[in-house]
């Protein structure tokens, strides 16, 4: 690894800009492929902030397993009733996936791109880069109010946790009523997962709002929800926030080879799971997918998303709109619907990249087992089409419409 001065002009067979998972990914892929790689990230020592989880078998196979911290059996998600879902799921280790993906013989420079071109990345120093391809994985802008993952995660010691989450459980979804929100307010679930280092994190998680949930708000549920089960924190936990978009498209057709603009990857090229906030996995899972596309010469846009792919993302998107109109109650019963589906078609709608016909079919199953009928039209979006759109979440504490049982 090398730290370069200004004004350099720095020729490579492959220029990553932005070290996420994603872009230190392809940059490791591609130097063990035997590309002359260049990487630029403002940060690219800094230790990831979120904690990243997936389900194992979306790992690729090249990665080993030290990149994980924490793996949980069956984790278990809460609708109208408990259900163990037999799949294995886990938490990354940041530093173990950072080992893993080393960048001993790319060089990288501690910069920030300020324009990225397809063959040409300027950087904030003067300095620029000239490379055969380059691959944008700089992640998301903040969202706006486009549709949004928003989270607020509190670490709490397994010992504190352990009357909600034992040792190797994991509470994928948890839509038991215990966060004090009430029918007339937008829905949020809790996740929580241990992390393999003597703590749990407690996660109280908005998908798909216009503008996302404020963090107080899923602050105020998360505690509302430990205290159901007797868990009182101290107040100085560490916490995480997340708020995030979750409809960044794939790149267009016509983005690929020949195109002005470099490739897009990751998260900002489309990889974001519009129904799940993850991205992760699916990224790692496809990096050799783009590798291959450029030692053969291929269209790496092109491999990347295939028409299954794209329909697939396009249905996902229709599950997104539909998560972000739903009540509580409503949300509740399309996901108890949703988790009597096969294995097949669990994987269809979480997981597979390209798998049209069972996610079209588990999609469908969704809405028609959805009750009473009225609300499958809500879930399509006849209905109530914006139902939570500006909805002033102050407001409702101010007229205490809200329980502020935990300012
Ligand atoms: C609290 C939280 C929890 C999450 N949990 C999960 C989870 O369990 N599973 C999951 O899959 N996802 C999760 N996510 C989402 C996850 O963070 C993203 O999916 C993931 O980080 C996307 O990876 P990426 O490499 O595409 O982009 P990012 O991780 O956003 O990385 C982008 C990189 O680009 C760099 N960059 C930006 N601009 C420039 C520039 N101009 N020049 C150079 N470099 C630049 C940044 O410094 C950064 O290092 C979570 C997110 C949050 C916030």
């Amino acid at each position: 690894m090398a730290a370069m001065s200004a004004h350099h002009v720095h020729r490579a067979d492959l220029c990553v800009v932005g070290l996420g998972p994603t872009g230190r990914a392809v940059a490791h892929r591609a130097m063990r492929a035997g590309f002359d790689v260049v990487a630029v990230d403002p940060r690219p020592e800094r230790l990831w902030p979120p904690t990243f989880s997936c389900w194992v078998d979306e790992l690729p196979q090249w990665l080993p397993h030290s990149a994980i911290a924490q793996r949980i059996e069956a984790p278990t998600v809460w609708t109208r009733s408990q259900h163990r879902i037999e799949r294995p799921y886990c938490v990354l280790s940041k530093p173990g996936l950072r080992e893993v993906l080393a960048l001993d013989d790319a060089t990288v420079l501690a910069q920030r791109a300020t324009a990225v071109g397809a063959h040409r990345v300027e950087l904030q120093d003067g300095g620029t880069v000239t490379a055969t391809t380059v691959v944008d994985t700089r992640g998301l802008a903040a969202p706006g109010s486009r549709r949004t993952a928003s989270a607020h995660g509190i670490f709490v010691d397994a010992e504190v946790a352990a009357p909600m989450v034992g040792d190797g459980e994991g509470l994928l979804l948890d839509w038991r009523d215990e966060n004090g929100a009430g029918p007339g307010e937008p829905p949020s679930f809790l996740y929580a997962v241990p992390l393999g280092d003597g703590t749990v994190i407690f996660e109280e998680t908005s998908l798909g709002l216009r503008g996302g949930m404020p963090q107080h708000e899923l602050r105020r549920r998360t505690l509302n929800r430990l205290a159901a089960h007797g868990i009182r924190l101290r107040g100085d936990e560490p916490a995480e926030a997340a708020h995030y978009p979750l409809d960044q498209p794939p790149p267009p057709v016509r983005a690929g080879l020949r195109a002005a603009d470099p490739i897009r990857f990751g998260s900002r090229g489309g990889m974001m799971h519009p129904c799940t906030g993850y991205s992760v996995a699916d990224s790692l899972a496809l990096v050799d997918t783009l590798i291959e596309a450029l030692r053969t010469g291929t269209d790496p846009v092109r491999a990347l998303w295939p028409w299954q792919a794209r329909l697939v993302y396009w249905m996902r998107t229709r599950g997104l709109y539909g998560l972000g109109r739903l009540t509580t109650a409503q949300s509740i019963s399309m996901f108890e619907a949703f988790f009597t589906a096969s294995p097949r078609q669990q994987r269809a709608l979480l997981s597979d990249h390209d798998d049209y016909a069972a996610l079209g079919a588990v999609l469908f199953m969704t809405v028609s087992r959805t009750w009473p009928f009225r609300w499958r039209y809500d879930l399509v979006g006849w209905t109530n089409r914006n139902r939570w759109v500006d909805y002033d979440y102050q407001a409702a504490i101010a007229s205490g419409q809200v329980d502020r049982l935990f300012p």
